[in-house]
């Protein structure tokens, strides 16, 4: 339904038309009327449009004024001296103020101390070149919480009719949530930077199309280029300064794997540093996924396993060392009884399958003791050195010397068609031991003994071969050392014999089974009886006279030999004691053995005066040889013993000499009486060379020292010629008597008293 104003200006119009229809002629006094009636109505009419008008615009301006003053942006006019010279209710109330008193308030007033500055000079440039400027400022001032604040300031048209100065139009933004958001924005990135930063290890983010994202701390200081400002280029020439992508074997580069599987993908690299060192680097690269799931790139991270890799690679040598040192003897590197086992059982299954056989020699240095005690453990070892060099190089690369302990070797040959094969390498290595070992400068001449046992023929088990090769081998010592037995059956009634000798040597004293016999010694000028010798002989009960080769070492080893001496002593003075009464050797001595444990017993002097009391004898009557290599043992023990006998009367010589160590000078030392040159040197004269020269040396030595010379094992007349040739004074062999029993001594010393001049 139309309204009432319209239906009024309805009919006002209709009425209107309708009297200028009627149109009446001007000239009528009536037709003025009706003309001023139709005016009056036009003017209404106009007046109604005009009041129309005027309420449509007040209207629009009340609307606008309510949309100004409520619209959700704040605004407020300024001038230039940053009055406000207008400002809608949202303003007010950002500012904090009643609208009635904001105008001409100075914005500068509601702001951060600072920022009334900031606004008064950007109003002074849009003022003057009509740009518009936005500044991010503070609102409010302590104790109130600031709030930011963005002002938009824009200059306004100013109205041409209107005087008053130039203004500007400023939005207010509150934007304190924003910039707060924008802040933890910010700190959220810097924490998160700096969890990357704070990794040891260099991290990179490189795109899917290479370029380089993000790199934390390390992985700038590892970059092999300065990396300032170059995110967004290629990762190649970002951190490697490379032209091309890393692809060769140096660099192999995860990225395109890592894309294209998805899986973390890593790979290490080979950089050369600028210390000349090769370092190795982990990279191990893995995708990088957005919260929807789409592939952004991905993140690289390495870490130089140089170290890591030094380590372990110590770790496994360290491994291999222990599992090398378990197997093996840490003195000579031979493999150790374990890995001999080991091998021999291998040999033995291989030959079986080959129909083959296997030989296991046994090797023993002979007298290696006496170097040990001698010389000294360190010299003894040098010495097993290289002796095991000089096994390992006689035999193939496929065969096994082992070091079984002390100066056992075994030696394991495998795939023989033959065993006497074996004999040729027992005989290389017997023949090894020709030439001396050199240790501290000196040369000492060791031997070795060997023995064979052959698989399957001597044994089909590890311990039977053993055994049976150390019995050999034990063979080969007591017949004479310096060669090599193949086993026999009968050897190990040998072996068995051994252990029953044992036995029966600790019944030997108390059985009273010992006898001296007597060796006589002539001077060579005057073919005299100078003195004797007195050697022990074992009369054993089922096995006859047994020499002291047999049981003297054995004596040795479990001790026996200190009361044996001493029954020695004994019986000599007893003897002398009875040729002195019957008018024999009245001016020489008889001459006893002492082993090594005699030399470093300190109570042997006494023991021998006592003795010699007791058998109402001169400790004079008596001499003792002892050899060089039991002095060297325990040199000052032994200087200490020397004397002590000196003292008492007893003469002491030095038996088997030129075979020992003995240096010079220690004898020099020593108080001694007598040297004996050894059986061995004798042996080769006159016409071994080398013999004869030793036999000089020693001789003139001897005569230097002023010392009773004695060669022992004259067998010859060509022997005793050249001897007495060279000026040593007494020989002592079967050319002139074979040891003998007292009585057939006592016969054979008259003799040659007869025979004597
Ligand atoms: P030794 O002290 O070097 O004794 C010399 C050895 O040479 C003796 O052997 C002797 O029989 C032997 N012999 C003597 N003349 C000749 C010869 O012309 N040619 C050859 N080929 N040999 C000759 P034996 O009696 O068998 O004694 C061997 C070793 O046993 C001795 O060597 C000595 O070291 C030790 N011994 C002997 N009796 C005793 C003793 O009562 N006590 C100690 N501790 N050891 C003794
Ligand atoms: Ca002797
Ligand atoms: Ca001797």
């Amino acid at each position: 339904m139309p309204s009432l104003r319209d239906q009024t200006d309805r009919i006002l119009a209709e009425l209107l038309a309708a009297l200028r229809r009627e149109a009446p002629n001007a000239a009528d006094p009536a037709g003025v009327a009706h003309d001023l009636e139709v005016h009056q109505i036009e003017l209404e009419l106009q007046n109604r449009e005009l009041r129309q008008a005027q309420q449509a615009l007040e209207e629009s301006r009340d609307r606008y004024v309510d949309l100004y003053d409520h619209a959700p942006v704040a605004y407020a006019s300024l001038t230039g001296e940053g009055r406000i010279t207008q400002l809608n209710l949202t303003a007010a109330q950002l500012l904090g103020i009643e609208r009635a008193r904001g105008e001409g308030l100075f914005l500068g007033t509601r702001l951060a101390p600072g920022d009334g500055r900031v606004l008064l000079s950007s109003l002074g440039r849009v003022l003057s070149t009509g740009e518009e400027e936005s500044h991010e400022v503070g609102l409010g001032r302590p104790p109130a919480t600031r709030r930011d604040l963005r002002l938009t300031i824009r200059r306004e048209t100013p109205r041409p009719a209107e005087a008053t100065p130039p203004t500007c139009r400023v939005i207010l933004s509150d934007i304190t949530e924003i910039t707060q958001a924008r802040a933890a924005l910010l700190a959220e990135r810097h924490f998160l930077q700096s969890v990357v930063d704070g990794v040891s290890d260099p991290i990179v983010v490189i795109g899917t199309d290479c370029r380089l994202l993000l790199m934390n701390q390390a992985a700038r200081q590892a970059a092999n280029v300065p990396v300032e400002g170059r995110c967004g280029l290629p990762c190649y020439s970002a951190l490697n300064g490379r032209d091309a992508p890393c692809d060769s074997a140096e660099h192999p580069c995860p990225v395109p794997q890592v894309l294209a599987g998805g899986l973390p993908v890593k790979v290490v690299h080979r950089d050369l540093w600028a210390d000349g060192r090769t370092h190795w680097i982990e990279v191990i690269g893995s995708r990088l996924l957005s919260h929807t799931g789409e592939i952004l790139g991905v993140i690289e991270s390495s870490r130089d396993i140089t170290e890591h890799l030094d380590l372990t690679a110590r770790l496994q040598a360290r491994e291999l060392q222990l599992a090398h040192l378990a197997e093996h003897d840490p003195l000579t590197d031979l493999p150790n009884r374990i890995l001999f086992a080991d091998r021999l059982r291998q040999a033995m299954r291989h030959s079986h399958r080959e129909r083959r056989k296997v030989a296991l020699l046994f090797l023993d240095l002979d007298h290696f003791k006496s170097i040990n005690d001698s010389l000294g453990h360190a010299t003894g070892d040098l010495i097993l050195q290289q002796a095991a060099r000089r096994m390992r190089t006689l035999v193939r690369e496929g065969d096994t010397v082992a070091r079984m302990g002390g100066d056992e070797f075994t030696v394991i040959l495998g795939a023989l068609t033959q065993g006497s094969d074996a004999g040729l390498i027992a005989h290389k290595l017997i023949a090894a031991f020709d030439e001396p070992f050199e240790v501290a400068d000196r040369l000492l001449y060791v031997t070795a003994s060997i023995g064979l046992s052959l698989y399957p023929d001597d044994g089909t088990e590890l311990e039977t071969l053993v055994r049976n090769a150390d019995s050999a081998m034990y063979c080969a010592k007591a017949q004479g050392r310096n060669t090599f037995r193949f086993y026999t059956e009968d050897m190990t009634a040998q072996a068995l014999a051994q252990v029953a000798l044992e036995s029966d040597l600790r019944q030997a004293l108390a059985r009273a089974e010992f006898v001296l016999h007597y060796q006589s010694q002539i001077e060579l000028a005057t073919s005299r009886l100078v003195g004797c010798e007195a050697l022990i002989r074992w009369q054993h009960p089922t096995l006859g006279l047994v020499e002291p080769g047999r049981f003297i070492p054995l004596a040795e080893s479990t001790g026996l030999i200190v009361p044996i001496s001493a029954w020695v002593v004994r019986t000599a003075a007893a003897q002398i004691k009875v040729w002195q009464d019957q008018d024999l050797l009245t001016d020489s001595a008889i001459w006893i053995n002492l082993s090594g444990r005699d030399t470093q017993n300190p109570n042997l002097a006494a023991t021998i005066a006592g003795i010699c009391g007791e058998v109402g004898i001169d400790p004079g009557d008596l001499a003792v040889e002892i050899t060089e290599t039991w002095i060297m043992a325990n040199p000052d023990v032994a200087a200490e013993n020397i004397r002590r006998l000196e003292a008492l009367g007893v003469a002491v010589g030095i038996d088997d000499f030129g075979t020992g160590y003995a240096s010079l000078a220690a004898l020099n030392r020593l108080a001694i009486r007598e040297i004996k040159i050894d059986r061995a040197l004798v042996a080769g004269l006159p016409a071994d060379p080398g013999g004869r020269a030793i036999v000089r040396a020693v001789i003139a030595l001897g005569q230097t020292l002023g010392l009773r010379i004695v060669a022992e094992g004259v067998e010859t007349p060509a022997q005793a010629d050249f001897l007495k040739a060279e000026g040593c004074g007494i020989g002592q062999g079967y050319l002139f008597s074979r040891p003998l029993p007292a009585a057939e001594f006592e016969i054979c010393a008259r003799g040659a008293s007869r025979n004597g001049p």
